[in-house]
């Protein structure tokens, strides 16, 4: 889950997944419409682990601040988090906030405050493990003092198999080589009387890996998440105000994106889809909505699929990418 505003947890009750269903929480930036819904989620996740008899750790990425933000709002409120484990991983080393950005308090034991140090190229790497996504972070420019991040959730390439008949038929029996073929290198057979070319061998199609990246708040994504965003099959960004709106000058809304600035980044950074969220409360009517989304579709190009998020919307992430049909 990426942020968790306010009501997030009831409206979870409207859809298919559950409290309990939640995986890990990454958090963008410390606003509060990002981070309300925070505690009254964790404290149902605590409730679904105690009706099953279970206690689970729990994983919770975001900036400095955050293993405050929770530890604090868990010790003033008296809340029992009996049956959950907190890691709480602080991603320090930034450009938005220099080293600690204050004397950091010990919290109750089961609220653990972990780091994460910033790569030389920039990024953040959260999760890099075999056969699971690989899940990184950069910054984005929003607001002065207040540091935020956009994230990328990537597929491991899957690997394709071998068809064992051919390989036989080769002369190679099931084994270690047949590890090497799938990764994509040439093996001699068990007498080494042929040279196997994995391309012999090997059946189905390969499977491009998917991208999913999501941007916290900005009127700008630093070099760094520009690359990580590179070839998204889905973008999220956010498109808080048409482009007139903000050249009025509404100080509030500094920091953030028009549709038109969203839809040049998804086409700087190749996305397939771009999705638009954190749309203004201002933008209330259908055509306002629309326009919103054809300023973006301008902007991000032909080829670009454009999806104004709503409350529970689902999209799917077709294995082989999304398809211009018309261009089929
Ligand atoms: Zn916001
Ligand atoms: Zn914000």
């Amino acid at each position: 889950m990426f942020d968790v505003g306010e009501g997030v947890q009831r409206q979870l009750q409207f859809t298919t997944m559950n409290a309990g269903t939640v995986d890990k929480i990454f958090i963008t930036h410390m606003h509060a419409d990002h981070v309300l819904g925070l505690p009254g989620l964790l404290l149902g996740m605590s409730l679904v682990q105690k009706a099953k008899g279970n206690r689970r750790t729990f994983q919770i990425y975001g900036p400095p601040g955050l293993y405050d933000y929770i530890g604090m709002t868990f010790n003033l409120t008296k809340s029992g988090l009996e049956s959950l484990d907190l890691e709480i991983y602080e991603m320090i080393g930034g450009d938005a906030v220099a080293g600690e950005p204050f004397n950091v308090r010990k919290h109750r034991s089961n609220i653990i405050r972990k780091t994460i140090p910033r790569q030389k190229d920039g990024t953040w790497v959260l999760q890099d493990i075999p056969n699971m996504p690989i899940i990184k972070a950069a910054e984005v420019a929003h607001l002065p003092g207040i540091q935020t991040f956009g994230f990328t959730v990537q597929e491991q390439e899957a690997p394709r198999s071998i068809n064992a008949d051919k390989a036989i038929a080769m002369g190679l029996k099931p084994g270690r080589k047949y590890e090497n073929l799938k990764k994509g290198t040439p093996v001699w057979n068990d007498n080494g009387t042929i040279f196997i070319n994995p391309e012999n061998v090997l059946e189905g199609r390969p499977r491009k890996a998917r991208k999913f990246s999501i941007v916290g708040d900005n009127y700008a994504l630093s070099p760094a998440m520009i690359g990580l965003a590179q070839d998204s099959d889905v973008l999220v960004h956010e498109a808080t105000m048409t482009k007139e709106q903000m050249e009025n000058g509404d100080a509030v809304m500094r920091g953030h994106s028009s549709a038109e600035m969203a839809g040049v980044v998804a086409k700087r950074v190749n996305a397939k889809c771009l999705v638009l969220n954190h749309i203004s409360p201002k933008m209330k009517t259908k055509p306002d909505i629309i326009d919103l989304r054809n300023r973006a579709k301008e902007a991000c190009g032909e080829t670009c699929h454009l999806v104004v998020a709503h409350d529970f919307l689902e999209l799917m992430v077709p294995l082989h990418g999304f398809v211009d049909v018309e261009h089929e």
